[in-house]
């Protein structure tokens, strides 16, 4: 099953304690898409400036991926600047852009409007309202955002919340949306507003997913060189989706497959700049690495002994 991704495709300038990019190519649509491609085809939908080196994209066509509706005009991409602090777990926007993002008015082209799988990548709200108007009957919608919406967007994002059934969103934002702290009440606060699920991410710390009557748990994979944890979340959102539209279902198990195969991509893009790690990773790579975190989180256990 192929999957509808929309949001923002940037150039980012990424300070970390160890070294610096300028102009790297990033944004929540293009880490999503170098993920998602890895299981499953992706049609990707955004705005770029003239500035943007559209060619640093072709690894995503030779993976399958759809760029037609990436729309080229007149102007700046969208820029993002960001300095981590000494732990990598933390950092501070230097510098938001929006450029040809201000104006983008999404068109979703006509073979796309079947779509059953879509991700909305973190834009502005208003604008994953219309992409969502333009979607005939989607099956499976998922959403992310971040702290910029959450305080410059709120009503718009509180009414997109009733049409998405997976929120995808990190532990601080959770507990901004929610204005609540605690996690546990933060996501009741968040699925009693329409999604199903949510998934709370916590970087290092992996992500936990929030259901029905039931959670489950992903650590985050243990390495110890991180290089650049920009794109961790699209990353993790690529593999989610990219794993879920494989299997077709939304039964448990595809769901908790999904969140180890999230956390699997997330760490490897925290290794290189930008979307460098992702651009010849192979499926062995991938398959190699979710053994590793079988191994590490499966053990076995006699209940009636403990
Ligand atoms: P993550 O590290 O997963 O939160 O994603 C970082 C990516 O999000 C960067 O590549 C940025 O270009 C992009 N980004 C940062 N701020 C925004 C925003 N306000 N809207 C959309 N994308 C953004």
């Amino acid at each position: 099953m192929s999957i509808l991704c929309v949001g923002s495709v940037a150039l980012d300038s990424v300070e970390t304690p160890f070294a610096k990019a300028e102009r790297v190519i990033g944004g929540s649509a293009t880490y999503f898409t170098s993920a998602a491609t890895l299981f499953s085809p992706v049609q990707m939908v955004g705005v770029v400036g003239d500035d943007y080196p559209l060619e640093k994209l072709a690894f995503l066509k030779e993976r399958g991926a759809d760029l037609s509706g990436i729309e080229q005009r007149p102007g700046e991409s969208f820029f993002w600047a960001g300095k981590y602090h000494f732990d990598l777990n933390t950092r501070d926007t230097l510098e938001t852009r929006l450029g040809v993002f201000a104006d983008f008015d999404p068109v979703i082209p006509e073979a796309l409007r079947a779509s059953k799988y879509v991700f909305l990548g973190n834009i502005d709200p208003t604008l994953q309202h219309d992409v969502l108007d333009q979607v005939e009957s989607p099956e499976v919608v998922a959403c992310d955002t971040m702290n910029y919406w959450i305080e410059g967007k709120r009503s718009e994002l509180n009414s997109l919340l009733e049409r998405v059934q997976i929120l995808l969103v990190n532990d601080e934002e959770a507990r901004q949306l929610a204005d609540e702290p605690n996690l546990l009440k933060a996501s009741r606060w968040i699925r009693e507003r329409g999604p199903e699920i949510v998934i709370v991410k916590k970087g290092e710390h992996g992500a936990i997913l929030f259901a029905d009557g039931w959670q489950f748990f992903v650590p985050g994979f243990p390495l110890e060189a991180v290089f650049d944890p920009t794109g961790a979340g699209d990353a993790f959102a690529g593999g989610f989706m990219g794993s879920l539209a494989q299997a077709g279902d939304l039964d448990r198990a595809s769901l908790q497959r999904a969140m180890v195969f999230g956390s699997v991509m997330g760490s490897f893009t925290v290794e290189r700049f930008s979307v460098d790690r992702l651009v010849d990773l192979t499926r062995e790579e991938i398959d190699g690495r979710l053994r590793q975190f079988h191994a590490m989180t499966a053990f076995e256990t006699q209940l009636e002994a403990v």
